[in-house]
């Protein structure tokens, strides 16, 4: 499932073949994902030159110079296959550039969305209106604000996309564990210090997922190069049973019905 740092991948590998290009094509393959496709999204996006990629939680940004951005959300596991020898069953949305370079929007799942928003209205109207800062900017004494008299777990608390936009399961157990906090315990109770250890935390497992996922941009243009999916180490997540760092072994709860992994003896 891609995460924030797939996401990043993604548009950053988008940005090399897309920036400054004009959209000379626009093939939908099927009317929907998760949403059916925005009405007039091939009339928009045709002969559009793109002007920014960006990204904002887990969403990629696509901006035009009609003034039009395109959202995409790769959902449970959707990617962007960059010049692909030979179409799949899949590929649900085609983008091809003036230069006649084609890129699919592969989503087997369907979880995915693609919607079309005003660009001075992108962070004012849905999708990406109303999610709190990105993960890599929170700041610990407004954090410890939000998180004031909130009996949730701090696990949970940090999945919500109001508190940080785009922070994912994986992340949140890797930055508990980084910080050295119980992901049981309530929001409310984290001391100032915790906090303080928590949002730097949570920047480093952001930011080096990200550099881990640099490394394969190189690989972006290959035949068939998929964006944005590369293997990660992780010191809990996907660990139970096996050794933490400290000695002691990891374990897994559940908690509002996801996987949380961590270390009972680092964390407290
Ligand atoms: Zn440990």
């Amino acid at each position: 499932m891609p995460e924030l740092p797939e996401v990043e991948t993604t548009v950053r590998g988008l940005e090399k073949v897309l920036l400054g290009r004009r959209i000379g094509r626009v093939e939908l393959r099927r009317p929907d994902l998760r949403r059916v496709f925005p009405a007039g999204l091939g009339q928009r996006l045709t002969g559009a030159m793109v002007t920014a990629l960006r990204r904002r939680g887990k969403y990629g940004l696509i901006d035009t110079d009609r003034g039009d951005t395109m959202v995409f959300h790769l959902g449970m596991s959707g990617k962007w296959r960059v010049d692909p020898k030979e179409l799949f069953a899949h590929d649900h949305l085609l983008l091809e550039t003036d230069e006649g370079l084609l890129l699919a929007l592969n989503d087997p799942r369907r979880f995915g969305s693609v919607d079309l928003v005003r660009t001075e209205e992108v962070e004012t109207v849905e999708p990406v209106g109303g999610l709190g800062p990105e993960p890599t900017d929170l700041d610990a004494a407004s954090l410890h604000r939000q998180l004031r008299g909130r009996s949730a777990s701090i696990k949970t608390l940090l999945l919500d996309q109001r508190i940080a936009a785009g922070l994912g399961n994986i992340y949140v157990c890797e930055a508990l564990h980084r910080a050295r906090i119980n992901p049981r315990r309530a929001g409310g109770r984290l001391s100032g210090e915790s906090v303080d250890r928590l949002v730097p935390a949570i920047r480093e497992v952001i930011e080096e997922a990200i550099a881990a996922g640099g490394s394969t941009l190189r690989d972006y243009a290959r035949p068939d190069g998929e964006l944005g999916y590369f293997s990660k180490r992780f010191s809990v997540y996907d660990r139970e049973g096996k050794s933490c760092r400290c000695g002691a072994t990891v374990r897994r709860i559940v908690q509002g019905g996801r996987s949380t992994f961590y270390c009972p003896a680092c964390q407290h």
